[in-house]
């Protein structure tokens, strides 16, 4: 499968307009029309990666965390960051990664830290972004009805929690007067013609409405196909960063065990309080010092994060929250066995996928 195809897929699940405005994200080296048979999935991409990926032969890196982040004046191989990068070219990898768009999608980073965790009935700790929501209405000859039914429904319209293809239906009668120079499925030219039609509405994400569309008239069997497309003030999909939610009540040290059983962490650092019941739990995976006071906004008892530094360690206390590092590394690896798991579902099986789980600096607690 081509490159760029497999792009495609992963820009579905976290789309392009969830990028951070700071951020450099998505497709970063290579050629898009590349055939890719085997894929190397990490957080980051480091000398140690690339040469993983030439030892399994792989044509693609996929990587959470950006590899060209600021902008290069030039790629030489002077210095270790453009050197790996001349190496990639040489060798005719593609690099692809999700970074913030993939922290903030459904079921990406955060979602997947919070299940991980255990954590029930989540929302985002920070919203940045709800999906806005339009109803979309078309008329269509009853014969056709069930083929654009189903072209919306597959497409992505229609969908209300975890319900799919959701549409109304009204029968009518539609008219219309083909004028000079048309070529209508049914009628003849100025006689007024009267068809039984059905009006489908239905609802539309703002980011599948154009494909929703192009999809729709494509399969419509008029020259003109009428459709009307209302703004909506009901809630679409919130997006944002970390999660909070409930675990069952339990001592705060008996969810620490837990915690670094789920990540497979040796050690965590806890600061704050730790004579406790806890029950409300916030978590926010990679660096999210930044939400500390949304997790006490929220309620939380814990949040569980990475790179706490000493003064949001001394800010949380403030607050009488504890943080939980767990580590920027160990809170975002939970992701690349979802990442794999899309591909295989979306891909059937076509890819050969390998997941790299050491890419973070070495380091002892001496
Ligand atoms: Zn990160």
């Amino acid at each position: 499968m081509k490159a760029i195809e497999i792009v495609g897929l992963l820009d579905r699940w976290a789309p392009r307009h969830l990028v951070e405005k700071w951020d450099n994200t998505g497709f970063q080296i290579g050629d898009p029309e590349k055939e890719v048979e085997k894929v190397l999935l990490s957080l980051d991409l480091t000398e140690e990666v690339f040469q993983k990926a030439l030892e399994i032969k792989a044509h693609m890196i996929i990587t959470h965390h950006p590899l060209i982040f600021n902008s290069l004046k030039s790629i030489t191989r002077l210095n270790p960051k453009e050197k790996l990068i001349y190496n990639i070219i040489k060798e005719d990898i593609v690099v692809y990664n999700a970074h913030t768009n993939l922290d903030l999608t459904l079921n990406g980073v955060n979602d997947t830290l919070a299940q991980v965790l255990e954590i029930k009935k989540t929302k985002p700790l920070n919203v940045v972004y709800e999906e806005p929501l339009y109803k979309l209405v078309v008329f269509v000859p009853n014969n056709h009805s069930d083929k654009i039914r189903n072209i919306l429904g597959d497409e992505g319209a229609g969908w209300i929690g975890n319900y799919s293809h959701c549409t109304y239906n009204i029968e009518g009668i539609g008219t219309f007067m083909p004028q000079e120079g048309t070529n209508p499925y049914i009628g003849k030219t100025y006689e007024l013609e009267k068809v039984e039609e059905t009006r489908i509405e239905t609802i539309v994400q703002k980011k599948d409405l154009k494909r929703v569309l192009n999809k729709m008239i494509k399969a419509h069997p008029y020259e003109e196909v009428a459709y009307d497309i209302y703004p909506l003030v009901n809630q679409g999909e919130i997006f944002g960063y970390g999660r909070i939610g409930e675990i069952e009540k339990i001592p705060l040290s008996n969810y620490l065990d837990k915690i670094k059983k789920k990540l497979k962490v040796d050690h965590l650092i806890v600061y704050g309080f730790m004579e406790k019941d806890i029950k409300k739990v916030a978590v926010c995976g990679g660096s999210g010092s930044s939400f500390i006071y949304d997790a006490y906004l929220h309620g939380a008892d814990i949040y569980i994060t990475g790179d706490i530094k000493y003064h949001d360690a001394q800010y949380g206390q403030e607050l009488g929250l504890t943080i939980v590092d767990a580590g920027h590394y160990h809170t975002e690896k939970v992701i690349l066995p979802v990442i794999e798991e899309y591909l295989y579902e979306k891909t059937k099986g076509a890819l050969q996928m390998e997941i790299f789980d050491k890419s973070s600096p070495n380091y002892v607690v001496y």
